[in-house]
């Protein structure tokens, strides 16, 4: 082959290769004029190779942040080395729609980008080559993943009937809160609480009817105490309360706040008035209760003396 022909078809396998690729390519010089624009490019940008051949780069696209993008590729001209910008630096170096609009969640296209040094025979890089690569799914998966995530973790610490936590993650943080009062020395105390005859309201009003009550119950409750105060659903109709920095002197206003509110409280389920009260056990923490469970075991024991002397009542360990 001579060499012109061999130039030639050089030429057509570049021209194929560049126009069929599905990322983008740009040749910039060091003062940011276009050299080389594919097909890619010309497709989303809707600007043609022959219009921004030899014209600046920052002309065209007002929106890149010309300080930031010299910063990023002047070590790529100074030390030949390549950069990288990832979409989660920078969604994208060109506002390029979406590719597809109509069933993609983003009205644009999340890019990665490498500045590739191109050296020329004197070694010296004149000139850098921007590859654009389209990562529009891969970054709606990874954000609907993460959204997704948070929604689930919610959902395991939240306790579906009241919207307080649930046992698992009530015990979890009480757990913690024990291993950090062991150390800081402060007071802090645990309240369970349980509905008196509670069968009974099944019973003679139904299940769901039970069910408001609970929720009712659980609203009085989150009324009643502090910002602070850690409240979770222990069992069906159980509840645990801890509240950081409170001796069981002001437990116990707390825990009268709750039995005198619940026992004036009427739930009304279809129409129906539904009266109930509870009863509740406080302990405050003792450096002999060195697991959490067994601090618990004392606030359960307290409510046990409340059962024992009458129900609607609230005893201290
Ligand atoms: P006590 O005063 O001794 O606590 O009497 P009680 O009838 O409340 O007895 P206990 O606490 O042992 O019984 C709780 C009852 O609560 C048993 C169960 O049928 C009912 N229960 C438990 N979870 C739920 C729930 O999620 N919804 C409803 N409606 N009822 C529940
Ligand atoms: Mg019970
Ligand atoms: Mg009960």
């Amino acid at each position: 082959m001579s060499n012109l022909t061999s130039d030639i078809a050089e030429m057509h396998w570049q021209h194929d290769l560049l126009g069929s690729i599905e990322v983008g390519l740009a040749v910039l010089d060091r003062d940011y004029n276009v050299l080389v624009w594919n097909q890619f490019m010309e497709n989303h940008s809707g600007i043609l190779p022959n219009t921004i051949r030899d014209k600046c780069l920052f002309s065209y696209f007002p929106e890149i942040d010309r300080d930031w993008f010299k910063q990023k590729s002047d070590p790529v001209f100074d030390l030949q080395s390549p950069a990288f910008i990832i979409w989660e630096q920078r969604p994208f170096l060109f506002k390029f729609e979406s590719s597809r609009p109509i069933t993609s969640a983003s009205d644009f296209m999340y890019q990665n980008i490498t500045l590739f040094p191109l050296a020329s025979l004197s070694e010296n890089v004149e000139q850098i080559c921007i590859v654009v690569y389209d990562v529009t799914d891969e970054a709606l998966n990874k954000r609907g993943m993460q959204a997704l995530n948070k929604q689930l973790q919610q959902m395991s610490r939240v306790d579906g009937l009241t919207g307080l936590f649930n046992r698992r993650y009530w015990e979890e943080r009480f757990s913690e809160e024990h291993k950090r009062i062991i150390r800081s020395n402060t007071p802090a105390s645990a309240i369970m609480l349980d509905i008196d005859h509670f069968k009974a309201v099944n019973d003679n009003y139904g299940h769901p009817a039970g069910d408001h009550v609970i929720k009712m119950l659980a609203k009085i409750i989150k009324k009643s105490v502090r910002e602070t105060d850690v409240c979770g659903r222990y069992g069906g109709e159980e509840f645990a309360i801890l509240l950081p920095e409170t001796d069981a002197k002001n437990a116990r206003l707390v825990a009268e706040r709750i039995r005198g509110v619940t026992e004036k409280y009427t739930c009304i389920h279809e129409g129906i008035e539904i009266k109930f009260t509870v009863s509740l056990g406080i302990a405050q923490f003792h450096s002999t209760y060195t697991t959490h469970m067994m601090w618990l075991e004392q606030a359960d024991q307290a409510l046990y003396m409340s059962k024992e002397g009458g129900r609607n009542m609230v005893s201290v360990k």
